[in-house]
């Protein structure tokens, strides 16, 4: 049995501590703040919970790989899943679009919106049941894997999307109502493979909701991992991982305390990891090119919730456009507006509005959060300026809304340390194909990684999947490290009994 040592207790570190006590490990997690879950979380203002995370969750259905990942972790529990009937709505003018659960109903809903279209929505409908193949879910009801034969006849038709935008798929498309639905949930300039995901993933049922809010979740997965008998250090923050020859052997704790480890899993931001706990020269190649590729998008968000005095008068994701001089001061088209219903019971509805920014942008806010009265002034505009376009698209919450919190990609860079706020990992545009990067630290014995930046577009199964396979690697190096010591014992073995056999 090895010691484990785990920095960072979001989902990808709690998940391999799961495993590695599953399988047979000692493990203990390190978390700078003092409450477990990373980006998987939420706090309460003013009565009200504020949920950061969970508006869908791939893997829900339960023939999708992740699932069983899920019901390990306890992110899925005995209560099940909420089956959404949408993901988001989209309004353009007086056309509201909705990706809707029932692919035959998105089929006669975009029909309907825009006749003119029919051929191109057909092929659109035909290529997401081939993602959805692809991604290995099958039959009509989505109630199987798909068969090899199936995903092989996938192919032929996603390869056209390799390279192609989502501005490029939209403007297949004479209704400006779909090219502003294709183009609102990633925005135009995300890889038409990543939206073709969404639909397909939502679509087979693999993108429902657990029942709880995102900071209850989280507690239970952390609950779990103790009950198992796992160690939870909160509010620790890691300072050092200390290699000697080559070796990971502990790691030193802001508070001058070291914990010494047989396996180390690096399980925050890799910005965080290579550059500040160990040299950057041991990032993974496969991981500094993506740092560098232009081709690939960190992002953020800025965000605002309101608790309300009346019903929210839309249900899921609501999307709606920017007018004119708020793009162009924001650097955004779209706005999200997210009713959050789940977990403990708030004293009032909460809206929650927020807009991606790029790497520019996120870089650009971080920048105001060093001087203070400039980014005070910046939040408190952001409130009034959401609040008055939440209020034109939906004129019934004028004079409802109480504003509870503002936060932006500053508030994710301190946080959790990502150098641009950004609580995924690279979303990728077209020409690319995402492989993953592997666990093991090359060049640094004993040590691992675990963390959505070794797999684009990074989001919680990407965590997840990270921290098992995490385990996975030391439980492989450890065989074949058992193998070679097995070997070399049977080699000194039989040099020994050749020596006793020799005269001299
Ligand atoms: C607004 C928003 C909405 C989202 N919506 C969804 C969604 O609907 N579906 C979905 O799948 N994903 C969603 N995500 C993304 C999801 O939250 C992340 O992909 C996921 O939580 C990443 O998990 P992680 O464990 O890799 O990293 P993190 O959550 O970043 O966890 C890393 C942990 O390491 C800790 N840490 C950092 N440095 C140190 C140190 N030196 N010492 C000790 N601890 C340290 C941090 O405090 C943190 O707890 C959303 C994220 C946000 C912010």
């Amino acid at each position: 049995m090895s010691k484990t040592v785990i920095i960072g207790g979001g989902v990808a570190g709690l998940t391999s501590g799961i495993y590695a006590l599953l399988s047979g490990h000692e493990a203990v997690v390190i978390e700078a703040h003092g409450t477990p879950g990373g980006n998987l979380t939420g706090w309460d203002r003013k009565g009200c919970r504020i949920d950061n995370c969970l508006h869908w969750l791939t893997g829900t259905n339960p023939v999708s790989d992740t699932y069983g990942i899920w019901k390990t972790t306890g992110m899925i529990d005995e209560k099940g899943t909420v089956a959404t009937d949408r993901l988001y709505t989209y309004r353009h003018g007086n056309t509201e679009l909705t990706l809707w659960r029932d692919i035959d109903l998105l089929e006669s809903d975009l029909s309907a919106a825009a006749p003119g279209d029919k051929k191109e929505i057909g092929r659109f409908i035909r290529d997401i049941k081939a993602m959805k193949a692809m991604l290995g879910i099958g039959g009509e009801s989505n109630d199987r894997k798909s068969t090899a034969a199936e995903k092989a006849k996938a192919v032929p038709r996603l390869l056209k999307y390799y390279g192609m935008k989502c501005s490029d798929l939209a403007n297949r498309f004479a209704s400006p109502a779909i090219r502003g639905f294709i183009c609102s949930i990633l925005t135009g300039k995300f890889g038409a493979l990543a939206l073709l995901s969404v639909f397909a993933t939502f679509t087979s049922g693999n993108g429902d909701l657990p029942h709880d809010d995102s900071l209850s979740v989280a507690k239970k997965i952390a609950e779990r991992f103790v009950l198992l008998g796992g160690k939870l250090v909160l509010g620790a923050k890691a300072a050092k991982i200390n290699v000697k020859n080559g070796t990971a052997l502990s790691v030193t704790l802001e508070n001058g305390r070291t914990v010494a480890a047989d396996k180390i899993i690096a399980a925050c931001d890799a910005g965080v990891t290579f550059g500040t706990l160990v040299d950057e020269k041991y990032m993974p190649t496969a991981l500094k090119k993506r740092y560098s590729d232009k081709r690939l998008m960190r992002f953020s968000s800025c965000h605002c919730a309101f608790s309300c005095d009346c019903r929210i008068p839309f249900k899921g994701d609501y999307i709606i456009r920017l007018p004119q001089e708020l793009k162009e001061k924001y650097k955004a088209d779209h706005m999200v507006l997210r009713e959050f219903k789940r977990g403990r019971g708030s004293e009032k509805p909460v809206l929650q509005a927020m807009y991606f920014c790029l790497e520019d942008e996120c870089r650009r806010i971080i920048t105001l959060y060093g001087r203070p009265r400039e980014y005070r002034n910046f939040k408190h505009e952001l409130k009034a300026d959401i609040e008055s376009a939440v209020c034109a698209a939906f004129p019934q919450l004028a004079g409802k809304l109480d504003c509870i919190d503002v936060w932006t990609p500053a508030t994710y860079k301190r946080y959790t340390g990502a150098e641009t706020g950004s609580y995924m990992s690279f979303a990728f545009t077209s020409g690319v194909i995402p492989s993953a990067v592997p666990s093991a630290v090359k060049g640094v014995k004993n040590l691992y990684l675990a963390t959505q930046w070794q797999t684009m577009p990074g989001g919680l199964p990407m965590a997840a999947n990270a921290g098992v396979n995490a385990i996975k690697a030391i439980e492989r190096d450890e065989k074949r490290e058992n193998l070679k010591s097995s070997v070399i014992s049977a080699f000194d073995r039989a040099r020994y009994f050749s020596y006793r056999k020799s005269p001299n």
